[in-house]
């Protein structure tokens, strides 16, 4: 078929290997445009949102055929649909080291199956106490009900990776950067010594993006999206994806998510793939942007302290240029003041929107500590440095000069 990189239906599965192989060669742009295309016999150029639920099949021996798993085709929406297979696909060769993937209906979908599919009660869990608030939830307070026994640690910290890590330990699951003090984990040195005890590596890519950072190519074995965020990026849908090797994804997530049913609807996967024809456009325009905001916000005098992994002044710039490849979209900072400064200053934005989404085409900034992170221990928090005064700002795709505009008006307002 003229101009698709993949055909799975109908394909037998060399045929499909032989077309993934050819299309893994294509460099990045292309295929965020092109990857996993797959089209019906009307040639339509933009890929076709199958919204059905079911198939048919062409006689009872097809049906029992495709059930035994004898001939590859659709079954039931909620196993794999076209639509999310073509956003899988695409994904899988964005992804450098994926062999699979399942598309979820959110991005703590995508989290809770790439745990809940592997663990079972008498695991051990080890993860830094820095980490979105639902996947906090998940790993404090959800995963003990189940016999599942975890350590929360600070997760820059090597030693207390060596020292939390035991026999015990089925996996790891770590944010880099974390989400919102921006900490970043070295996932190359974490997988060898998870990897030591026989430990599965999941991260959550999110704030990197598939675009500026490669967890599988530095030894994770599982990578995490919410498509909400980047992938989409313009506000529109709720997403997820899993990738890891075809064995993990075939025989230990496929089942749990098919019996489970987190399935993403067609309509959203096709607006992902729309999303992600652009998204190495705007993750770079994004990391312009932020670039440009950074150095602003941090020679301002209302401003206390800055944290992008962009900035020489992060305390962890060195291992953030080893492994991402820009700073990415999001910034941290402290207003110099109190919580009623901050707020002064946030509700002095006008370009701005006041926001806890992040990843999106329109700057939004948000209050972690009364919001994202509002259940959060106060405890933790300081060690976090979620402070009263710190917002996370998500560096949209306006001109930088306006934004940089809107940011010293409202620190200026604040500051008088
Ligand atoms: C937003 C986010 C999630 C959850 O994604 P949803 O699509 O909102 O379910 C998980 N991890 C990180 C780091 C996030 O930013």
């Amino acid at each position: 078929m003229v101009g698709v990189f993949l055909c799975l239906e109908g394909d037998d599965m060399t045929d499909r290997k032989a077309a993934q192989g050819s299309a893994k060669e294509y460099r990045t742009a292309t295929k965020l445009v092109r990857g996993g295309t797959r089209r019906s016999q009307f040639n339509e150029t933009s890929e076709a949102i199958y919204i059905n639920s079911g198939f048919v099949y062409d006689s009872a021996e097809q049906a029992a055929g495709r059930f035994k798993g004898e001939n590859e085709g659709f079954i039931y929406s909620r196993y794999a649909n076209p639509t999310l297979s073509m956003f899988e696909e695409r994904m899988i060769l964005l992804e450098e080291g994926a062999e699979a993937a399942r598309a979820t209906a959110s991005g703590m979908a995508a989290v809770n199956g790439a745990l809940m599919s592997q663990l079972k009660a008498g695991d051990h869990v080890v993860a830094p106490k820095a980490l979105f608030g639902s996947c906090l939830y998940i790993i404090e307070t959800i995963l003990p009900r189940f016999g599942i026994n975890i350590t929360l640690i600070d997760g820059t910290d090597i030693d207390q990776w060596k020292n939390a890590l035991t026999e015990k330990t089925a996996c790891v699951f770590f944010e880099t950067p974390s989400n919102p003090s921006l900490e970043i984990m070295d996932i190359a040195a974490i997988s060898d010594l998870a990897h030591k005890v026989g430990a599965k590596v999941i991260v959550d890519n999110v704030f990197a993006t598939p675009v500026l950072q490669h967890p599988l190519s530095l030894g994770a074995d599982i990578v995490v999206y919410s498509a909400t965020k980047h992938i989409d990026g313009q506000g529109r849908c709720l997403g997820g994806i899993i990738l890891g090797s075809e064995e993990f994804v075939e025989d230990t997530l496929a089942p749990y998510l098919k019996h489970t049913g987190p399935a993403l609807s067609p309509f959203n996967a096709w607006t992902l793939l729309k999303g992600l024809e652009t998204l190495d456009l705007r993750v770079q325009k994004h990391c312009d942007n932020a670039e440009k905001v950074a150095a602003f916000l941090a020679s301002h005098p209302a401003v206390a302290k800055v944290i992008y992994p962009g900035l020489e002044s992060h305390p962890q710039h060195a291992l953030a240029k080893a492994q991402m490849s820009r700073g990415g979209s999001l910034i941290a900072f402290e207003i110099a003041g109190n919580q009623e400064d901050t707020f002064a200053f946030i509700n002095g934005l006008s370009l701005i929107d006041i926001s806890n989404n992040l990843g999106d085409a329109k700057s939004l900034l948000t209050h972690p500590t009364t919001t994202t992170h509002s259940s959060v221990s106060d405890a933790t928090k300081l060690e976090l440095g979620i402070t009263e005064s710190m917002v996370r700002l998500s560096v949209g795709l306006e001109d930088a000069d306006d934004l940089i505009d809107d940011l010293g008006y409202a620190l200026n307002r604040k500051a008088g």
